[in-house]
């Protein structure tokens, strides 16, 4: 921002005079223009990347000058495509205790609407971490054409509940959803994994037509996140294959869709924790989601850059 507001205000003869009340009034200016420069940058960095709280205020410089739309390509391998990308938990469920433990049908039974997640020993949430990264990994799918649409947005004074966040890709008719958590599991179990539906068919729950394509996407993502951020399958679920299959998660068991949870570490584990904290790693989890997300999809997204 440049200081260029400095017009004189008209028909003030004293030059020193005129001084003063140029830089009286040059000062709300500038505070003003300093006010919108700034709201500008955090939007654009709202849509993809760099909203993640401590690493957002190292992105923003760059950013203001680099990219002043921030619409993505319409066109691209993934052009017609809907995927749904939900963030697991809500930063602010913590503070609505009674809403969340609201029990919701699930289909086989009765789930809490929401839970507040983990985090690490040092205190990052959950929440956090999963809302970043789905803002980063709709930036990817979307330079690539696909629609994607967030279960939320830091926008839910807390939830979405289970059943909605399922209800949202059903509605979306989505091609495929991901569910994006990190795992709070004892120190020392390390790694990602990815749980997908089993075949239940009870109440409201009919998952029976998408555990193959589940499992087809599912593999696709633990392929290229384990390629993308360079870590391995979780030592401490389903012998180290990476890959899980459950009955008892309501986000799962109410899809029509093609949908699977992915656990991208576990947060109480020091060296995991290192790479969940960082921005970095974060944005390298973000293509690994995309980029086996379009290979599910058939289209190409994250493994050209
Ligand atoms: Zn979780």
């Amino acid at each position: 921002m440049s200081n260029s507001p400095a017009t004189p205000p008209p028909g003030r003869p004293p030059r020193s005079r005129r001084l003063l009340t140029v830089s009286a009034v040059a000062v709300p200016v500038l505070l003003l223009a300093g006010g919108i420069g700034y709201g500008v940058a955090g939007r654009g960095g709202g849509d993809g990347g760099g909203t993640g709280g401590d690493d957002a205020k190292a992105a923003a410089p760059a950013r203001t000058s680099a990219a002043p739309r921030p619409s993505p390509s319409p066109r691209g391998p993934l052009s017609g495509k809907v995927v749904v990308l939900d963030p697991g938990h809500n930063l602010n469920n913590r503070l609505h205790t009674a809403d969340i433990n609201r029990q919701v049908d699930v289909g086989n039974g009765r789930k809490e609407c929401d839970t507040t997640g983990t985090e690490t020993n040092a205190g990052y949430p959950e929440a956090k971490f999963t809302l970043d990264v789905v803002r980063r990994a709709r930036k990817l799918l979307r330079a690539q054409g696909a629609e994607v649409r967030l279960t939320y947005d830091g926008d839910r004074e807390f939830g979405p509940c289970v059943d909605e966040r399922a209800e949202i890709g059903n509605e979306a008719k989505a091609d495929a959803a991901v569910s994006v958590h990190a795992d709070g599991a004892p120190a020392g179990a390390r790694g990602f994994h990815v749980i997908m539906p089993a075949a239940v068919h009870a109440g409201k729950a009919d998952t029976r037509a998408i555990t193959a394509p589940s499992h087809e996407l599912g593999t696709r993502l633990a392929a290229s996140f384990a390629k993308a951020t360079g870590t391995s399958p979780a030592t401490y679920i389903n012998g180290g294959t990476g890959l899980d299959t459950r009955s008892d998660l309501g986000g799962l068991n109410l899809s029509r869709v093609p949908k699977v949870f992915l656990e991208c570490g576990n947060m109480r584990d020091a060296q995991d924790a290192g790479l969940l904290t960082s921005a970095k790693w974060r944005e390298r989890a973000a293509r690994g989601i995309a980029t086996g997300v379009a290979a599910y999809l058939g289209g190409d997204a994250g493994e050209k850059s």
